[in-house]
């Protein structure tokens, strides 16, 4: 990854959203077309109220499950109670402002042919287009011991809401000498860097609450996002973190959640307080519509995430595999602007332009020290195959002084209030 300061990233991003945010409105007298978007978070929300932007003459209907979007991005200091989860709760609704129908329902079936989409209350909706952003959902029993029943009592917390605060209390009750274990994800999950800012914050909690308790991280992989940065800045806080990679026997083998065990294929660990973040997928929907291949997750075509399975679906966000971009909400946001643009042209049978991605990931290792990473995305061949590839990019620098990190810890926030107010404002 070569080094891009923040002052060239801004500047380029900039230019590269403009493409996708200041593109022309569209006057034009034929019947409506109709566009149905499922989900309504990062990804999704963006690509309605985007598309409603570009050109008022299409119709759209947002479908989400929930009347509140509650956000993952800075959930994790509400494990720590150094944040509410009211900050992080947003009204659907409020995308109705710009002409967006929004039907709070559950979407059920996708029918490609008829171009159709039945939701749980039995209502059916007609598209021309259609972008699904469901997110993700759990690959349950892929750890043996942990299903839906089990993450009640070992959180995975990895869905904003209900399953956060359970593990705020959780942790508040552990006893202190007991440690907090976290089961790392395998790759491709979302967020990549998230598992180990939760580890970096409760370690940073555990240091003032339960000084005789440490954070052990129990992984599958070897190697991980920032881990450089994150490693360096636990040295510097003096976090109590025990890291323990694939190769070392951090697969975990299975999960007895009633007796808070959790099994590697070498050691057996125990505590009150166990957070497994399961493998995952695309969410259940994608997966029910065929819009899934063997990985999981939603194959689609670069410049217009158009699915290569179905015709007139377009799948972004956490479900779609889009080549190197992670699944982050930056990434679904910059993709839900791309695709608004992509069907704008369609429908209205202009050429599509040739996309750019961008993504920014703010980390907090405590609540006083951030760092990030940011790339710029295009389209390309690898090996004779179409990818997206970063063309640009750059980390927060491994030496930096207290002021500087704190600065990024700053930024983290006002990233949060515009994204946002880009969603729902
Ligand atoms: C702890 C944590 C920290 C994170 N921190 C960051 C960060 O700092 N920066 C960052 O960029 N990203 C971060 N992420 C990742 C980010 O949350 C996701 O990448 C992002 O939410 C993906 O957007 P999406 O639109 O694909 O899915 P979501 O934002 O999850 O939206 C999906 C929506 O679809 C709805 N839905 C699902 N199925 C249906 C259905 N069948 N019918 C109707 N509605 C449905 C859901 O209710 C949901 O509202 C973090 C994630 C976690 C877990």
């Amino acid at each position: 990854m070569t080094n891009l300061t923040r002052r060239g990233f801004v500047k380029l991003a900039g230019g590269l959203a403009a493409v996708g945010v200041a593109a022309p409105r569209l006057a034009h007298a034929a019947a409506k077309s109709q566009v149905v978007v499922i989900g309504g978070g990062y990804g999704g929300a963006i690509a309605a109220k985007y598309i409603r932007m570009m050109d008022a003459n299409i119709d759209v209907t947002l479908i989400e499950a929930s009347l509140n979007y509650v956000s993952c991005p800075l959930s994790n200091p509400i494990l720590i109670e150094k944040r509410d989860l009211a900050v992080q709760t947003w009204d659907v609704n409020s995308l109705q402002k710009h002409g967006i129908k929004v039907v709070i329902d559950m979407a059920t079936d996708i029918d490609p042919v008829k171009k159709k989409v039945t939701t749980k209350s039995g209502k059916e909706y007609i598209y021309d287009r259609l972008v699904v952003s469901p997110g993700v959902d759990f690959k349950w029993g892929a750890i043996p011991g942990y299903d839906e029943a089990a993450a009640e009592l070992m959180p995975h917390a990895w869905k904003a809401g209900p399953q956060t605060t359970k593990l705020r209390d959780k942790l508040k009750a552990m006893p202190d000498g007991e440690p907090f274990i976290i089961v790392a994800p395998p790759n491709p999950y979302r967020c990549p860097p998230g598992p180990y800012e939760r580890a970096s914050l409760v370690a940073y909690y555990l240091k003032q609450h339960k000084p005789k308790s440490k954070v052990i991280i129990l992984d599958p992989k070897d190697k991980f996002s920032k881990q450089g940065l994150f490693t360096g800045g636990w040295q510097e806080n003096g976090l109590n973190i025990e890291w323990v990679p694939g190769a070392n026997g951090g697969k975990v083998a299975s999960v007895d959640a009633k007796a808070g065990v959790v099994k590697t294929e070498m050691e057996e660990y125990k505590s009150s307080c166990v957070n497994v973040i399961p493998p995952m997928m695309a969410g259940e929907i994608a997966k029910k519509a065929g819009l899934t291949n063997e990985s999981g997750f939603c194959p689609v075509d670069f410049t217009t995430f158009e699915s290569t399975l179905h015709k007139d679906i377009h799948v972004i966000g956490d479900s779609c595999i889009a080549g190197a971009m992670p699944k982050s909400g930056y990434a679904a946001n910059s993709q839900g602007k791309v695709v608004a643009a992509a069907i704008v042209a369609l429908l209205n049978g202009k050429p599509v332009g040739e996309p750019s991605y961008v993504n920014t990931c703010y980390s907090l290792i405590t609540p006083d020290y951030g760092i990030s990473v940011a790339g710029i995305y295009k389209m390309d061949k690898v090996e004779g195959k179409d990818t997206i590839k970063e063309v640009k990019g750059g980390v927060s620098p491994a030496k930096a002084s207290p002021a500087f990190r704190k600065q990024e810890a700053l930024y983290a926030e006002s990233w949060y209030q515009s994204i946002m107010a880009d969603m729902f404002l």
